[in-house]
């Protein structure tokens, strides 16, 4: 860990843990963040449906992409820019705050002015250019860890975005590759304590493309919450065997729904703030 000594990422003696306030949403020291919503935009009213129900149990950010990085060029590759009218429905309909993935320097240009917080992918951490763009602009940043990248390579290319004077960047840990095939991906969830030794940054976790499974989200995001995690970001559907991308890892609204109580109530435990939920 030799390249983070004297970087702007490393947490010396006394530096407390970085807090993001962006609007009425808290992320980092002591509180506990849900980022929710489906992989992909699909139609409006899924949308909408999915953004509603997230808020009511407790989210505080919507999630979702316009832009989808497919491993087939084949398969669903979002629903592209007209996907920003959707945004702004949800933006109008509901308090929550809105972040997307952007892919490429031209959609960061359209879409920063849409949305509260802006997603670099894994297969994008080490495009250091759109780094350093993203770094110019004054919005939180979740930057997702490459499948293959060392904790040291992570916190580096986080560094590229606070080299250039943005340090609101919330690290996200989205599983690596390893043997096993079993989940989609492999949760390093010591990556969290270890991240949370070593940098000031928030850390939250992606149960959805670490497990690949459904069935495996809720422990997945029990183990998030448990290791120290400052919040999860998590893929919502209302029903996700129709799913245009990633319907195998979402979990649907009534799971979300119970999953949520259970992390609110180990917060508590763990003396993590969350915010109220709003009541249905
Ligand atoms: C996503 O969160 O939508 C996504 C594509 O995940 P990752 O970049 O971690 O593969
Ligand atoms: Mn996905």
């Amino acid at each position: 860990m030799n390249k983070l000594a004297n970087t702007k990422v490393f947490k010396y003696n006394g530096r407390r843990d970085t807090l993001i306030s962006e609007k009425n949403v808290s992320i980092g020291e002591g509180y506990f963040t849900v980022f929710a919503g489906p992989c992909a935009l699909e139609t409006p009213e899924i949308a909408l449906k999915t953004a509603q129900a997230v808020e009511r149990c407790g989210a505080s950010v919507f999630r979702s992409s316009l832009f989808k990085p497919r491993t087939s060029p084949y398969s669903y590759q979002g629903f592209g820019l007209d996907g920003v009218e959707i945004l702004r429905t949800i933006r109008r309909e509901t308090n929550l705050l809105l972040e997307t993935e952007i892919l490429t320097i031209d959609q960061l240009n359209v879409l920063a002015d849409e949305v509260d917080i802006l997603r670099v992918g894994s297969r994008n951490m080490d495009n250091y250019e759109l780094l350093k763009e993203v770094g110019k602009t004054n919005k939180p940043i979740i930057l997702k860890r490459n499948m293959s990248a060392t904790l040291e390579e992570f916190l580096l290319a986080a560094e590229y975005i606070l080299s250039v004077g943005n340090e609101k960047v919330i690290l996200c840990e989205r599983g690596i590759r390893t043997f096993e095939t079993y989940t989609r991906n492999t949760l390093d969830i010591l990556a969290v304590p270890s991240l949370k030794e070593l940098t000031h940054l928030p850390v939250i976790v992606d149960p959805s493309h670490s497990s690949g499974k459904s069935s495996l989200v809720p422990a997945a995001s029990k183990a998030a919450i448990a290791a120290g995690a400052d919040g999860i970001l998590i893929e919502v559907h209302p029903d996700p065997l129709t799913a245009f991308s990633d319907g195998h890892q979402s979990i649907d609204i009534p799971s979300f729904d119970k999953l949520m109580k259970e992390l609110f109530k180990l917060a508590k435990v763990l003396g993590k703030k969350t915010p109220d939920p709003v009541l249905s």
